[in-house]
C-alpha cells in the first residue's frame, strides 16, 4: 500500500536533479551532472598535501611538501575543482544552496573521512568562516552548514563539537574574486582572527574549495598561533592554481611572519 502511494506521489512530484532540474527515477543528480567519484588514495599520497606522486621523502611527504611546508598537518579533499561537474556542484551549493545538495556532499565526505586520515580524532570541528558581506550577500554561510551535516552523517565526527566561534573573518579589503591570484594572498593575511577556545585542541577545519590556499594557510595559521595543537583540513575541492602558487604562498607568509613553518 505504501509503495503505491510513493509512486502516485513521484507522479505528482517527481524527483528531480538537484542541479539541472531534469526529472529523474530517483534521488539527488542526474547522471551528467554527476561529480566523479572521489580522489583516491594511489599507490603513493603525500602524507601532508595529498598529492600523488612517486617521488617521496623519508616523511612520505612529496618535494613541494618538503620545500615549502604548510602550517597545518594533512589536507584531504574529496574532488578536483578542474572537473566541470564539481565547479557547478560547488557553486549551486554556494549561491542557491539546498539541504539535498548538503547532504549529497557531506555523504561523500563521511565515506572518504577514515579512509583519508585513517583515525578520526579530533576535539573540534571549526568551518572555514565567511566573510560578513558574503553572509549578507548570500544569506548562507555553507561551511558550518557543511560541518553540521557532516556530523550528523558521519559516525566518527558525530559527538566531535562545532566551535564556529574560534575563527572571525575580519573581512577583506578587495573582494577575493575580483583579485589575481597573487595579490590574493596579500589580501587575506590579516583577514582571521582565533580565539583561545582551541587552546590544547586538535582541530578539523572545513573549507570548500581550495584555490590558492591562501585563506587555508592564514586561517590554520590563527588557530595554531591561537594555541591549537594540530590542524587537519577536509575540503571538498581544489584548485590546481593551489599547486602552482606554494612557494609564492610559503615565502609571502615566511616574510610576513618573520619565521618558518615547521
Ligand atoms: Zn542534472
Ligand atoms: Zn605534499
Amino acid at each position: 500500500m505504501f509503495n503505491i502511494l510513493q509512486e502516485a506521489g513521484r507522479l505528482i512530484c517527481p524527483y528531480r536533479c538537484l542541479l539541472c532540474r531534469k526529472r529523474l527515477a530517483e534521488r539527488y543528480i542526474c547522471h551528467s551532472c554527476r561529480p566523479p567519484e572521489r580522489s583516491g588514495i594511489c599507490e603513493y599520497n603525500c602524507i601532508v598535501c595529498f598529492t600523488s606522486t612517486n617521488e617521496l621523502d623519508v616523511s612520505e611527504r612529496c618535494n613541494l611538501c618538503a620545500l615549502f611546508p604548510l602550517p597545518y598537518s594533512r589536507v584531504r579533499y574529496l574532488w578536483n575543482y578542474s572537473d566541470a561537474n564539481v565547479a557547478s556542484f560547488i557553486t549551486s551549493m554556494k549561491y542557491a544552496p539546498s539541504p539535498a545538495l548538503l547532504r549529497y556532499a557531506c555523504k561523500h565526505l563521511a565515506l572518504a573521512l577514515p579512509y583519508y586520515f585513517g583515525s578520526c580524532e579530533w576535539d573540534a570541528l571549526v568551518p572555514m568562516p565567511i566573510a560578513r558581506q558574503h553572509f549578507r550577500e548570500r544569506g548562507f554561510d555553507h561551511c558550518f552548514q557543511i560541518a553540521k551535516t557532516l556530523k550528523r552523517c558521519c559516525s566518527f565526527v558525530s559527538t566531535t563539537p562545532i566551535i564556529s566561534s574560534a575563527l572571525t573573518h575580519r573581512g577583506y579589503k578587495y573582494a577575493q574574486a575580483s583579485l589575481p591570484h597573487g595579490e590574493r594572498i596579500k589580501n587575506v593575511r590579516y583577514s582571521f582572527k582565533c580565539a583561545s577556545l582551541v587552546k590544547e585542541l586538535k582541530v578539523l577545519l572545513i573549507d570548500d574549495v581550495i584555490t590558492t590556499g591562501a585563506t587555508l594557510h592564514f586561517a590554520a595559521q590563527a588557530l595554531l598561533d591561537a594555541g591549537a595543537q594540530t590542524v587537519d583540513v577536509l575540503a571538498l575541492a581544489k584548485a590546481p592554481v593551489w599547486q602552482e602558487m606554494r612557494a609564492e604562498l610559503y615565502m609571502r607568509s615566511t616574510k610576513a611572519n618573520g619565521c618558518r613553518f615547521g
